[in-house]
């Protein structure tokens, strides 16, 4: 801790992980004795910039940006660009270190990594967006390649961004680089599934979880929070697979919309017109409140999709209540320690984010494969693969946390299966 003065959300991540451990290390000497845990916790690299842009009125603004270069023993550092005013190391230092373990719980050859900047994107112009962009790439640029180090999205920054991000990288090095960030559009060098792969991964994992148990999503109510990326895919596939979503919500306030959410209005309000979830619901003549927790939503399965530490032990405790008996972590971190250990002690079935929400990643290191092989694939094959990713993690979690005495435990499972994937990797390529 006094390491990261005041980082606190990247002390909150790495404990969860390490209290997982112990059973790890007491089989395993050789991780202490190479001194893996303390190097997975330092990042190879952490790079801190000024991004100076000029907005629509003419006004110089200033901005802070940040690349987390956590770990790359498994491959390239991976992991998404955050564009949100509460950004700072201590935030992209959990997403970077959650993106060591979630991308080896994959099993595709990808390192971990994360960045950001503290520029709120809410009311800019495209414009400014693009100036924006423009700017954080300028300096962005010299840290990032195929080989190196392979940026995508995350809140904020969706397919505009990546391109106008791509756009400038191409304009200063003069080489179309495909892989040098995913996410991208179709016609370049884009990826089917990529933008739903992140929400329906998670409900293809919380299928998987139902399955153990000789459920379905068939008849079951549904809440998710967040309307952006991860929400609105995530919906779109559970409404496929038979479950009705009853609730979504923006930093604003939910929706509550007993019809089941209306899957082409929410795209036309939140992706299209870039409006707030407010808008939704007067179109829709469904219920808007203003404020407050969509967790008092009574439901059979939570999907928290928006960001850290939306779900406390207040909103964990109603949940139970109300008879939620699944929750899979759509976003990172969104339930708090307290809200996991309430969720354990209920016997609630918890997936944590790092294994539930990986589908994105995966996906994301399969348009690394299509760019590096000039491919395209088509939706259903791609769609397959995911499903088939999402399988083998969700397996992996259990087989592993059986095999280290904590049966049904997805938190454990994840946390080992990803920990020893990476660790073996450090332990082959020395002391680096
Ligand atoms: P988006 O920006 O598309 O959407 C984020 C949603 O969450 C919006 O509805 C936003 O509301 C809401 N939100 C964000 N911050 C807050 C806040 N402080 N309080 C309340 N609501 C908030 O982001 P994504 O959907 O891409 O990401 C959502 C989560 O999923 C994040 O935790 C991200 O790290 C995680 N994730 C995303 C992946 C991806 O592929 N996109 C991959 C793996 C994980 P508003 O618009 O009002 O701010």
């Amino acid at each position: 801790l006094h390491r990261n003065p005041g980082e606190t959300e990247f002390h909150q991540a790495a404990k969860e992980v390490l209290e997982c451990l112990a059973p790890v290390v007491t089989k395993h000497p050789e991780y202490v004795d190479a001194a893996v845990i303390r190097r997975l916790c330092e990042p190879e690299r952490q790079i801190i910039f000024r991004v100076p842009w000029q907005d629509d009125n003419g006004n110089v603004q200033l901005n802070r940006g940040f690349r987390v270069e956590f770990n790359s023993a498994l491959g390239p550092f991976k992991g998404g660009l955050r564009f949100h005013p509460s950004v700072y190391l201590g935030i992209v230092k959990f997403l970077g270190f959650e993106q060591i373990f979630k991308n080896s719980l994959t099993g595709l050859p990808i390192g971990g990594g994360k960045g950001g900047s503290d520029f709120d994107p809410k009311g800019r112009s495209d414009g400014e967006i693009m100036r924006f962009c423009q700017s954080f790439m300028t300096e962005l640029y010299r840290h990032i390649g195929e080989y190196t180090d392979v940026p995508a999205g995350d809140i904020g920054v969706g397919g505009r961004e990546i391109g106008y991000l791509f756009g400038q990288y191409k304009r200063i090095t003069n080489r179309y680089e495909s892989g040098v960030l995913t996410g991208k559009g179709l016609t370049w060098g884009g990826s089917q599934v990529r933008t739903e792969a992140t929400g329906y991964g998670a409900v293809f994992f919380l299928n998987e979880m139902l399955k153990t148990q000789g459920q379905s999503f068939d008849g079951k109510r549904v809440v998710v929070s967040g309307s952006g990326n991860v929400a609105v895919y995530a919906t779109e596939k559970v409404e496929q697979l038979g479950g009705t979503v009853v609730a979504c919500s923006d930093s604003s306030g939910y929706v509550v919309d007993e019809k089941g959410i209306d899957l082409e209005l929410l795209k036309d309000v939140k992706e299209r017109r870039r409006e707030r979830i407010d808008v939704y619901a007067a179109e829709r003549g469904a219920i808007f409140v203003p404020g407050g927790s969509v967790w008092d939503v009574p439901c059979d399965i939570a999907l928290p999709c928006a960001t850290q530490n939306e779900l406390d032990g207040d909103a964990a405790d109603r949940l139970i209540k109300n008879g939620t008996t699944y929750v899979a972590e759509g976003a990172n971190m969104p339930c708090t320690p307290d809200a996991v250990k309430l969720f354990a002690e209920a016997k609630v079935a918890f997936a944590p984010g790092k294994a539930a929400n990986a589908g994105g990643v995966a996906t994301s290191a399969l348009e690394m494969q299509q760019n590096a092989s000039r491919d395209s694939w088509s939706f259903d094959y791609t769609e397959d693969r995911l499903a088939d990713i999402m399988r083998g993690i969700h397996d992996r979690c259990l087989e592993t946390a059986d095999e280290y005495g904590s049966p049904g435990d997805y938190v454990t499972g994840a946390n080992i299966a990803g920990f020893i994937r990476v660790a073996n990797a450090m332990l082959a390529l020395g002391v680096v």
